[in-house]
């Protein structure tokens, strides 16, 4: 019998899970299989503070969604976080440092967007799919806008930096599979993909196809097939590459340690 995955003994499947396996089998066994804890990151925790302030902002009236807005409302959020997982105080050595950086990003996203000029029809959208019969498919979608004309864009902030040229499209694959979700859920074609990087002010825009939407699957199965073989044998190659150097798991992973 095939260990759990899930708590329902499905694969659980979401593009952060897929490009986990994809990078690296094993993180992708120590993060969903095993489900190692692993210490929160400042990155990811900057991350989460600037998605907040970018949520809430939106629950203002439209003429009121403005920087100075998103930059009263940091403090208060970042007191919460700090009260949902008390270790971040320690972690965060300089809290002026810490929020004139998370300032820094919020004044940028102003520099990419007007959100006084439309309304945000969801934010963290849970989207999901019995994909296969064996395979649950999901993904939070920062935030989903629907115009008057019924034209759907479907919007991820970053708070790094955007990719190299020639690796959009694989920064867009998780657009690209929220999209299909989306479409799989309500039927309708998202009509613009939209990543937006705080860290250096880019956007990358895409106009997604249903032949992309289509490959998008076609790796989401592939990936899934791979991960049943890799359960089924127990076999779970590392693959060293940069991203070593980020993982927190390289002092027990065999590829460092034998
Ligand atoms: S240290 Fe590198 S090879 Fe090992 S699990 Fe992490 S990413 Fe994979």
């Amino acid at each position: 019998m095939l260990p759990l995955v899930s708590t329902d003994a499905r694969l659980r499947l979401s593009p952060s899970s897929v490009n986990d396996y994809n990078n690296c089998p094993q993180l992708y066994k120590y993060r969903s299989i095993d489900r190692l804890p692993q210490p929160p990151s400042l990155d990811a925790e900057r991350g989460t503070l600037v998605h907040t302030v970018l949520h809430d902002l939106f629950e203002s009236l439209p003429s009121e969604r403005t920087a100075t807005t998103a930059l009263d409302l940091l403090p208060s959020r970042w007191l919460a976080q700090i009260q949902a997982k008390p270790e971040l105080a320690e972690l965060v050595s300089n809290e002026k440092e810490w929020l004139d950086r998370a300032s820094s990003l919020l004044a940028t996203y102003f520099t990419l967007e007007h959100p006084e000029t439309f309304e945000a029809t969801h934010r963290e959208m849970h989207l999901e799919n019995d994909f296969e019969e064996n395979v649950y498919l999901h993904g939070y979608v920062d935030r989903l806008d629907i115009a008057p004309s019924g034209e759907v864009r479907i919007v991820d902030y970053k708070t790094g930096k955007s990719p190299k040229p020639g690796w959009e499209e694989k920064a867009l694959f998780q657009l690209r599979v929220y999209a299909l979700l989306y479409w799989k859920t309500y039927g309708v074609l998202p009509r613009l993909l939209k990543l937006i990087y705080l860290g250096d002010g880019k956007v990358v825009n895409s106009n997604p196809t249903l032949n992309e939407l289509d490959s998008a699957e076609k790796i989401l199965k592939r990936t899934a097939q791979d991960i049943f073989v890799s359960i089924a044998k127990d076999y779970w190659p590392p693959k060293p590459s940069r991203l070593c150097d980020w993982c927190f798991f390289k002092t027990i992973c065999p590829a460092h340690t034998d």
